[in-house]
This record gives structure tokens, C-alpha cells and sequence, in this order.
């Protein structure tokens, strides 16, 4: 990068999920920053799906924060009244018997739904969609080139910072070998999740559930932000990564009967019918080790990589990769 031009630096980030765009935050006002997103919305892994009527808080239901600087933000989010505590009862689960947690861990979620979080922090960014970057080039005098999945030629930055999941990393920064064999060496999970909405109530006393001995690892109650949608009862079930690696070819019908079948009999209740059923598959749900580093930044090649593989799996481990990533390079462009 040319350190000595005036101009504030054209950074380019790859990658609207919450490290990227945390990223892309915090650099407001240093650089001229456009993020890149492959898919037609952002949030990546924080995401909501919609069948019909019927929401889902598809991935994750609250967080947990331990970092003072994560917490500034969540009070911020707070106060913003994006974000609020997540009262729920969580307990661990067997074939019906209920084991108290008596977790006291102070739990936090988007309201009226997570992906609100990633769409609040993208209003204030320059984000464009349905834009998958597959090859980035370095120039003779330092920038980068970006090209789309479709050949389009996406423009000429002074930086790169690739904040994709780890997989997605290897293949973009493949022209920086410390980089990419960095991110080629997280494995990650599968995970079959499943979106039940259901025509009454199963009546269960606890809201979350780490089950223990069945193909589900966890269930919770999707609670929607409005009382009318309350009304119906939707659980999210994800199974586990053992299950989810032997299922992972299977088709979707069987896996969602498969689910299905496992949350009643884990809950020990009746079958009720559904009125929305639904399963995805995670092909890169979550990454089995970490860097254990807050981030990945060559200052020469001027290009860097950030999100939740390199610090820890969760919200807060990309947020904090997303603050260090920008931290660095407001540093380095100083
Ligand atoms: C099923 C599930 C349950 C979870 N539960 C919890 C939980 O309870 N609590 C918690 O704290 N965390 C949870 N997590 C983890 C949390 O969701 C992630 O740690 C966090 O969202 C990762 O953010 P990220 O920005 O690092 O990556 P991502 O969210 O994966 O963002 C990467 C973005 O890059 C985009 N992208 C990829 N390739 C390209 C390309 N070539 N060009 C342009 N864009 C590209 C992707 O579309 C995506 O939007 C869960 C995750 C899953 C999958």
C-alpha cells in the first residue's frame, strides 16, 4: 500500500457477517471502505429464515458476553434497543428427565429478532450484495484487483481484508500463502438444524435444552417479538456434529423426521403436528479449533482476515476478531 498518498485508503471487506461488518464500523471516518456480500442479505451465520408466517431465529438464540469491551457494545445495543437480556431457563436434557443448569451466566439476544444486530451495524456501511469475490490480484503498484463469481471486474483497493469463514478464506487469499494455510488449518462442524412451528404448545416448563444421548444437542423456544405470533409455538433444534457428519447427504424430508422424532422423544411428549417444518444444513457451522490470535494481517501485501475462527466460536469471538481487524489497520494507515 502506498502510505505516503493522501487520499483515505479504499479498503475492501469480504464478507457482511458480524466480524466484517464490525470491521467495517469502526473504520468509518479512516477509510473509504466497501464491503462485499455473497448472499442476498447480511448477517452471515446470524441469520433469520421465514417460512410463510412463521419466523426463526434460525442459528443462534442469545450470547454471552465475558470481554469489557464487547460489553460497552452490547450496553450500547442496549440502549439502542436492538439488543436485550435473554431470560430464558436452560436446563440439560435425557429422554425427558431434566437436569437444572442452575446457570446464572448473564445471557443476551437481538430484539425483535438477532439478524436486527448485522442489519443495524450494515446501515452505516457500504455494503453490496449478491456479490461473491472469488480472486483478488495484486497489482504492480500495490493495490488489489477484485473480481466477482460471474468475471465482473469489482475495483482497485489499497486493501483486502477477507472476513469470511474459514473455509471461504483459503480459497479467496490463496495468493498469501501465511494467510491462507492459516485458515486451511480450522476444521469446522456440520450442523443440521430443524424450525418447528407447532399447532399447540408442547408444554414444556424450561425454554433451552442441552440434550444429552440423541441426535439433538440442543433445543430452544423461539420466542417472536409480537404477542399474536407468540401464540404459536416454534422450537429450533440443531443436532449434533456426530449426527449432523453421518446425515450429511441424507435428504432433507428424512433428516426433518429424524429431528423431529428426537426432540418429542427427548421432551418425553406426545407427537404434536407441526404447521411449519423446516431443516437446513450447515456445511461450516462452527470452527473445532481457533488461531488463537484476534486476527491475521500482512502489512506488506496489505491484505488481512478476520472472524470468529480466528479467536473463538461465537458472537463475541467475531466481533472482537471484526474490532482488532480495524484496530490493526488504523494503526498501520496512521
Ligand atoms: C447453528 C449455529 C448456532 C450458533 N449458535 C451460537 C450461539 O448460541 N451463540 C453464539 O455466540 N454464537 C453462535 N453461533 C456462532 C456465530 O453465529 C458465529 O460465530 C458468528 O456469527 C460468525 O461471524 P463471522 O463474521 O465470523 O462469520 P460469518 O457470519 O460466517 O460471516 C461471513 C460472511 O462472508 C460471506 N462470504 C463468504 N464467502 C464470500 C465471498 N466469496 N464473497 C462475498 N461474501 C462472502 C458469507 O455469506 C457471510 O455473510 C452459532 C452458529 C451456528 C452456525
Amino acid at each position: 500500500m502506498n502510505r505516503s498518498s493522501t487520499h483515505s485508503p479504499r479498503i475492501a471487506i469480504i464478507g457482511s457477517g458480524l466480524a466484517g461488518l464490525t470491521c467495517a464500523t469502526a473504520l468509518k471516518g479512516f477509510a473509504d471502505v466497501q464491503v462485499f456480500e455473497k448472499s442476498v442479505f447480511v448477517g452471515g451465520r446470524l441469520c433469520r429464515y421465514q417460512f410463510g408466517e412463521y419466523r426463526f431465529n434460525y442459528g443462534e438464540q442469545y450470547f454471552t458476553v465475558s470481554n469489557p469491551l464487547f460489553l460497552n457494545l452490547v450496553s450500547a445495543w442496549q440502549s439502542a434497543g436492538i439488543v436485550r437480556p435473554w431470560d430464558g431457563w436452560i436446563v440439560e436434557l435425557e429422554k425427558g428427565q431434566l437436569l437444572n443448569l442452575d446457570d446464572k451466566t448473564p445471557r443476551y439476544t437481538g430484539y425483535p429478532h438477532m439478524q436486527v444486530i448485522t442489519d443495524s451495524l450494515a446501515s452505516n456501511c457500504k455494503v453490496k450484495l449478491s456479490t461473491s469475490i472469488v480472486e483478488i490480484e495484486k497489482m504492480d503498484n500495490g493495490q488489489w484487483r477484485l473480481f466477482d463469481d460471474r468475471g465482473g471486474y469489482q475495483g482497485l483497493y489499497d486493501m483486502v481484508i477477507v472476513a469470511t469463514s474459514a473455509h471461504q478464506v483459503g480459497a479467496i487469499a490463496g495468493v498469501l500463502p501465511s494467510i491462507s494455510s492459516a485458515a486451511k488449518s480450522i476444521d469446522m462442524t456440520i450442523c443440521w438444524g430443524g424450525m418447528f412451528a407447532f399447532e399447540r404448545p408442547l408444554e414444556l416448563p424450561f425454554d433451552a435444552a442441552f440434550v444429552l444421548n440423541s441426535p439433538i444437542s440442543w433445543l430452544s423456544r423461539f420466542r417472536n417479538a409480537s404477542a399474536e405470533e407468540d401464540a404459536v409455538e416454534s422450537w429450533v433444534v440443531q443436532s449434533s456434529p456426530e449426527w449432523s457428519f453421518k446425515y450429511a447427504a441424507s435428504f432433507r424430508g428424512r433428516v426433518m423426521h429424524a429431528l423431529l422424532d428426537a426432540l418429542f422423544e427427548a421432551c418425553d411428549v406426545e407427537p404434536v403436528k407441526t404447521l411449519s417444518a423446516n431443516v437446513h444444513c450447515w456445511k461450516h457451522a462452527l470452527p473445532i479449533n481457533t488461531l488463537d490470535q484476534d486476527c491475521l494481517f500482512d502489512e506488506t501485501a496489505a491484505l488481512g482476515a478476520c472472524g470468529d475462527w480466528c479467536t473463538s466460536p461465537r458472537i463475541e469471538g467475531a466481533v472482537l476478531s471484526g474490532f482488532s481487524m480495524a484496530d490493526r489497520i488504523m494503526k498501520f494507515i496512521k
